[in-house]
């Protein structure tokens, strides 16, 4: 074969040597958007049961009155936390760390029984992506009509049934914003400062974010949230184990898969229980195929379980070819009862013997702590001095911090110095309901009792009539 003649200086073919094709991983994948067929059955009305409860707790709550508060009020401003007849201080953040170990540890628990439970039922983000998708599905129609809606080009249906659906969502939102802060600032003088807009600059903003956030996170990014960003999906298979319940597709019974008729007798073809309709990818919230086997995508909801079974029941088959089970259930074909009793093994023992310590502990601090604390700062203004009858005076500032709700008295102490004596401008103090008082409190000893130096003192807040008292650790200072 002759080369090719150009009308220049010929041109030398230098041969390029084939490269060896390099993969090339994406950093980031344009998201395909997924429409979830609706569907009915066990787990799908277990998560809405669990969105009507949880919804009832979070937006009920804070408009619950008990003892002429609201009931669940976090006062940051106030530095007070509120918890029906519990009054709590920054002194108490204790128990906000208990609880969140207890959460930690129930979160645990739960994973290695049952896998994700708390994502597929109780999960913010599973319940009001739940919500929104139900706004869909109730304005644009089912899967078929809102992906035929997203495919047509704009016209007045289209824009009316998307500003709609946008409309509510906002509201939806706002409210959740709303709520949320309710949480923070008194609900009440929140609604009405929103109604006539008098809000602080803090309050708007916070309800405007949360409300941002949910809009977004249950209207655009919903599965995106648990497949990129929670950090339980990562780590979640480390809670896993043999025994753990996961939503597992019956592969052995399944396969080999294809469509058939109602009548046909797959058995004598050789096919599995699957007639590939693939309802259980469609109905699925994260859009993952579980004949794949267990995915990080999944988070245990069931509805496949849900849709699997409806297949199975159309086709006169035994239900269960998509089920909750154990990867040791699955692979020794072990009934429900065999799966109940390796629920009892070490690791979830322990979880339950620790988390149990944990609870009682808890519950038992606070029925016995003390609905007082006392705060000793010594007044720096004034070291020490030599005050009328040449005595020596060391001055504090006490914060008194009743966490009762009633008014109370205390009467205050102090010893570790012969002779001390509290010398203050009132005798007992009164402190309001769940308030906080600050007093000046003069300690004098005899001139010669210490010598010069510092020494510890303990000065006794006692309430008067009850038994509520607490000792306070001071320094005395006599100066040479
Ligand atoms: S695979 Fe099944 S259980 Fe997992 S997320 Fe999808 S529908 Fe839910
Ligand atoms: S729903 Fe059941 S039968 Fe249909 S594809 Fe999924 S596993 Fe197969």
């Amino acid at each position: 074969m002759s080369e090719p003649k150009s009308s220049g200086s010929p041109r030398r073919v230098i041969p390029i040597a084939a490269e060896p094709q390099e993969e090339s991983i994406r950093l980031y994948a344009a998201s395909k958007k997924i429409y979830p067929r609706s569907i009915s059955g066990v787990f799908a009305r277990w998560r809405w049961g669990m969105v009507f409860l949880t919804q009832l707790v979070f937006y009920g709550l804070p408009w619950i009155e008990w003892g002429g508060r609201q009931s669940v009020l976090f006062d940051l401003a106030a530095r007070r936390f509120y918890l029906f007849g519990l009054v709590l201080y920054p002194q108490d953040l204790i128990y906000l760390a208990g609880l969140l170990v207890i959460s930690a540890l129930a979160l645990f628990l739960f994973t290695a029984v049952a896998g994700r439970l708390w994502c597929g039922f109780a999960c913010p983000q599973t319940v009001y992506t739940e919500i929104f998708m139900w706004v869909e599905h109730k304005i644009e129609g089912n899967r078929n009509a809102r992906m035929r809606l997203d495919g047509e080009a704009l016209s007045m249906e289209k824009f009316v049934k998307k500003s709609f659906k946008h409309i509510v969502w906002i509201g939806i939102a706002m409210w959740t914003g709303f709520t949320f802060v309710g949480y923070f600032t008194p609900i009440r003088v929140l609604g009405l400062e929103f109604l006539q807009t008098q809000l602080g600059s803090w309050e708007v903003f916070w309800v405007f974010f949360y409300a941002f956030a949910t809009y977004g996170n249950a209207g655009f990014m919903r599965e995106q949230v648990c497949k990129y960003m929670c950090p339980y999906a990562r780590f979640q298979s480390a809670m896993f184990d043999a025994d753990t319940l996961v939503v597992s597709y019956d592969t052995q019974r399944g396969e080999p898969r294809a469509p058939r008729g109602r009548n046909v007798d797959h058995k004598a073809k050789g096919l599995g229980d699957c007639i590939d309709c693939g309802l259980c990818v469609q109905v699925c919230p994260t859009g993952i195929d579980i004949r794949n086997g267990l995915q990080y995508e999944c988070i245990g909801c069931g509805l496949c379980v849900d849709a699997c079974n409806t297949v199975m029941e159309k086709m006169n088959y035994p239900q269960g070819l998509i089920r909750f089970d154990t990867t040791n259930g699955m692979a020794h074909r072990w009934s429900p009862r065999q799966l109940l009793r390796r629920v009892l093994r070490p690791r979830v023992l322990i979880y339950t013997a620790v988390l149990g310590l944990l609870v009682v502990g808890m519950l038992t601090s606070l029925v016995v702590r003390t609905p007082l604390k006392v705060n000793v700062v010594r007044d720096r203004a004034s070291l020490a001095r030599i005050v009328e009858g040449g005595r020596l005076e060391n001055v504090y500032r006490l914060q008194i911090m009743n966490a009762t709700e009633k008014p109370q008295r205390y009467r205050i102490s102090a010893e570790g110095i012969p002779g001390i004596a509290v010398a203050t401008d009132e005798p007992v103090i009164a402190v309001g309901p769940a308030e906080s008082r600050y007093v000046a409190v003069r300690l004098q000893i005899p001139y010669e009792a210490r010598p010069p130096g510092s020494h510890v003192v303990h000065i006794g807040v006692r309430e008067e009539g009850g038994s509520a008292q607490v000792s306070e650790k001071a320094a005395f200072i006599v100066p040479r």
